[in-house]
């Protein structure tokens, strides 16, 4: 006997169908009690528990999300089947919420998982994610395909298939803010110019260097001054996006001097390279530790070797502003193989954005500077619990 699972889509989200088939190859005629398919979703965490004495020990929690089973034998036990193939087709629907009730709860004193009925409306947990950070935290779902055969040295068959959950925000209805949060850096490079005036030192314009690089640019047709520049990562929509979107990012260089014809004839500036970097925390607690770094970065935009002339944006304040991004990014989309964040107990999952700038001063060498923000990636599904429908997450911004 072969059991085999074939599954229409092993990517699915919340509140959505999760079809396939169950295939049963028969060389010979079998008694069958049973054809059962199942759909089922854990977690395993750990985490630190100190006791009255000061020992720490560890407890690993195992909760469960979902379990569903169907029963595709519609015989009596024992039924004879003959040789040949069976082709038995079967659904479920993901859930939006988690069955364990002890996530809502925050209930920590107890080892078994919890599926109370009474708390069910305290205030649900939204079905978290498949994840996998390392084999003492992660979630699992999958589909087990069983076959139960009569008689106790009747092994029962089965084939079973993992599954990526995309789970939903949960929350009440909200206009979003459309709020920008912008992270600043500043950074000082050193550039290369042309022999310049002493009357060209006043405050405001880029200062000299001094020490060993001052006393050589005295005897050279060249000055070599500091450039004191200031990053700015803009995060529009209040720091969120979603799977499969573009993300909302701006970044942009500034040069802090009074005016930009401190600059004009003096420094041209060309960006050189560019990448952009999501990092993924996992953070949970294994033996003694808060795992902090469990997580991986991955690339979302590299560009090297460019050579792109930066020409500054005149801003109100007359400081040169270089706009980077409209330059090289026209959109990055994030993968949908992101596992957005989530919180569950003892494990949450969060992302941060990075931007790696090489710039080049006067055809020079490219020097790098590096900016990052929290950001918060969810999956684009929102559930609304005033009107308990699922939704697209609407983006529109208040007038
Ligand atoms: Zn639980």
């Amino acid at each position: 006997m072969q059991v085999s699972l074939f599954l229409d889509s092993k990517v699915v989200s919340v509140g959505s169908p999760l079809t396939g088939i169950v295939g049963i190859t028969l060389k010979e005629p079998a008694s069958i009690d049973d054809i059962s398919v199942r759909f089922r979703g854990v977690s395993v965490t750990a985490r630190t528990e100190i006791n009255g004495q000061g020992q720490v020990t560890q407890e690993v929690e195992q909760h469960t999300h979902v379990d569903i089973v169907t029963s595709l034998f519609d015989q009596p036990r024992g039924t004879i089947l003959e040789p040949g193939e069976q082709i038995l087709l079967f659904a479920f629907k993901v859930p939006v919420f988690s069955e364990c009730t002890c996530l809502a709860l925050q209930r920590r004193s107890t080892r078994a998982c919890q599926h109370s009925a009474e708390t069910a409306d305290l205030g649900r947990t939204g079905l978290p994610p498949t994840f996998y950070a390392n084999d003492e935290m992660y979630i699992d779902y999958r589909v087990i395909a069983t076959v139960n055969r009569p008689g106790i040295f009747r092994f029962k068959k089965s084939a079973s298939c993992i599954i990526t959950v995309i789970p939903a925000m949960v929350g009440p209805a909200s206009e979003n803010s459309g709020d920008n949060v912008t992270e600043y850096k500043n950074v000082v490079l050193s550039a290369k110019c042309d022999k310049l005036p002493e009357e060209y030192f006043v405050p405001g314009a880029l200062p000299k260097v001094s020490g060993m690089k001052k006393i050589f640019s005295l005897s050279l047709k060249h000055t070599y001054v500091h450039v004191p520049l200031k990053a700015e990562m803009v995060l529009y929509n209040n720091c969120e996006a979603s799977l499969g979107e573009q993300i909302p990012l701006g970044l942009y260089i500034s040069i802090e001097v009074d005016d930009v014809s401190r600059i004009i004839g003096i420094l041209t500036i060309k960006l050189r390279s560019i990448k952009i970097v999501l990092e993924s925390t996992a953070s949970g607690y294994v033996w003694q530790d808060q795992v902090e770094g469990r997580g991986k970065t991955v690339i979302l935009l590299q560009q090297d070797d460019l050579d792109v002339p930066l020409t500054p944006e005149n801003g109100e304040d007359h400081v040169p502003r270089f706009r980077i991004d409209d330059k090289v990014l026209k959109s990055i989309e994030l993968g949908k193989d992101i596992v957005p964040d989530f919180d569950i107990i003892s494990l949450n999952h969060r992302h941060k954005i990075g931007a790696v700038i090489g710039l080049s001063f006067n055809d020079g060498d490219s020097r790098i500077l590096g900016i990052s923000h929290a950001i918060i990636i969810n999956s684009g599904i929102y559930y609304d619990l005033d009107t308990h429908m699922l939704l697209p997450k609407l983006y529109q911004t208040a007038d």
